[in-house]
């Protein structure tokens, strides 16, 4: 009798561990746009934009003042693949480059948002827990670098943190659509090789 519950209990304690495996790689948590580096399919990418060549999203901020927010866990939970800028709500944010605003969306944890798209098509740049946007923004409306798009704000997840804007940059295989492409860390990308 013995034999036959182990000849049960043991495939299904592998049959548990296997899944407690998956969840523990996969993560549970949210990032938007599903940005997480070294996850997703294998399909070629746009390059990142280069070093230093973004404008800093947020008005009055300077290059010296940026802080490194990038870490990368096995759970997307724990993982922040962003930059955050602290400013107080209502400071302007900034296109970071040319583009086209693709989506403008409304998201649990991302609170009000922007996707704005790079001209050429490879990057996806995300602005999240906006105040409100820019009055008469909309989706299509083609932006340049450094025009006030929206102001910093505390929606979504981040009434427990100072006001900051999360900023976050995604890489963009061929169809990808707004909520996909694979993250990069915006912080050397904002704050140039020196
Ligand atoms: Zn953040």
């Amino acid at each position: 009798m013995k034999r036959v519950a182990l000849s049960v209990a043991l495939p299904l304690l592998f049959a548990l561990l296997a899944l407690a495996a998956i969840i523990y790689v996969t993560g549970p948590g949210w990032s938007v746009g599903g940005g997480e580096a070294g996850s997703g399919p294998q399909v070629p990418r746009a390059p990142a934009p280069p070093l230093g060549s973004l404008a800093i999203p947020v008005e009055g901020v300077t290059r010296a003042a940026l802080v490194n927010g990038w870490r990368v866990a096995p759970s997307s939970r724990h993982g922040h693949h962003a930059i955050d800028i602290p400013a107080p709500v209502g400071t302007p944010v900034l296109a970071a480059a040319d583009g086209r605003i693709e989506k403008l969306n409304d998201g649990e944890s991302s609170g009000t948002a922007i996707y704005e798209r790079s001209r050429d098509g490879g990057t996806i740049y995300v602005y999240a827990h906006l105040d409100h946007y820019a009055p008469a923004l909309s989706e299509g409306q083609a932006v340049h670098a450094g025009q006030v798009i929206a102001a910093v704000g505390v929606s979504g997840d981040a009434e427990a943190a100072p006001p900051h804007l999360h900023f976050e940059v995604h890489r963009m295989a061929p169809g990808e659509a707004w909520w996909q492409g694979r993250g990069v860390n915006p912080y050397p990308l904002l704050k140039g090789a020196g």
